[in-house]
């Protein structure tokens, strides 16, 4: 009877241990488990509470701005450390439904410079600095565009010292430069897609596990509903731009 107990004992202690192992980072643990519906990676949403929650203003440019919950935390807690070392950081852009990346992208699609050229040629160009509806990591909630959306703003006097601190500091919170600049390293690292984007900061413990879903359930046929997506297939748009990233 003594030996059962002592059994018992030693099998719910193990049971216990295990527990907090499995506990470590539940966090992460709970992200990476969460499943994105084709809507959500699509941006064909209304972002709101409870997943989504407002950017202050005293960390953005303009009201009604929204973030994933958990990437808003984590972009307070880095806005708190550049302000210590006495640098400002504004969000110009957060989540971006499907529809406002439409309208970004329209009204780019009409530009009177475009008179003339084919819809490959027009895709390609706007494709430069913005995305097609429906492939944009705006979409997620879980990215942001900091300060100013001209790369020459981050080469000198103020806009400088706020790149130094996102370089150096950014990854600590989560935040990685996606759109680096290109054939950075001529060996290796090449990317496709985009051109280097200075401003484009992405919350990558969710954005990774969106990007891996979105590549499972999503094809360049989803990628629909306004001027010029006809062209998305022969682009390859996940291929080269969704996954066109550092
Ligand atoms: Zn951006």
């Amino acid at each position: 009877m003594k030996n059962v107990r002592s059994l018992a004992v030693i099998v719910v202690g193990l049971f216990y241990v295990q527990c907090l192992f499995a506990q470590k980072n539940p966090v992460t643990d709970k992200v990476n488990h969460l499943t994105y519906s084709k809507n959500e990676l699509l941006g064909r949403i209304v972002p709101s509470p409870p997943l989504f929650s407002e950017i202050p203003m005293s960390c953005s440019s303009k009201s009604g701005m929204m973030l994933r919950v958990e990437v808003l935390n984590a972009f307070k807690e880095l806005h708190q450390a550049a302000e210590e070392e006495d640098v400002r950081l504004t969000v110009m852009s957060g989540t971006r439904t499907f529809s406002h990346q439409k309208s970004i992208w329209e009204r780019k699609w009409v530009r009177p410079k475009y008179m003339g050229w084919s819809d490959i040629e027009k895709a390609r160009d706007i494709l430069s600095y913005s995305s097609m509806p429906g492939s944009s990591r705006h979409h997620w909630g879980t990215d942001v565009d900091l300060n100013s959306l001209e790369n020459e703003y981050f080469e000198s006097g103020e806009g400088l010292k706020v790149y130094d601190f996102l370089e150096r500091c950014a990854s600590d919170f989560g935040f990685y430069q996606v759109y680096t600049e290109k054939n950075r390293d001529s060996n290796a690292n090449t990317r496709s897609g985009y051109e280097e984007e200075k401003w484009h900061w992405s919350y990558l413990p969710i954005a990774n596990e969106m990007l891996k879903q979105y590549n499972s359930t999503i094809s360049n046929q989803d990628i629909d509903g306004f001027k010029g997506a006809v062209s998305a297939d022969s682009l390859k748009i996940i291929v080269n731009y969704v996954n066109g990233i550092f």
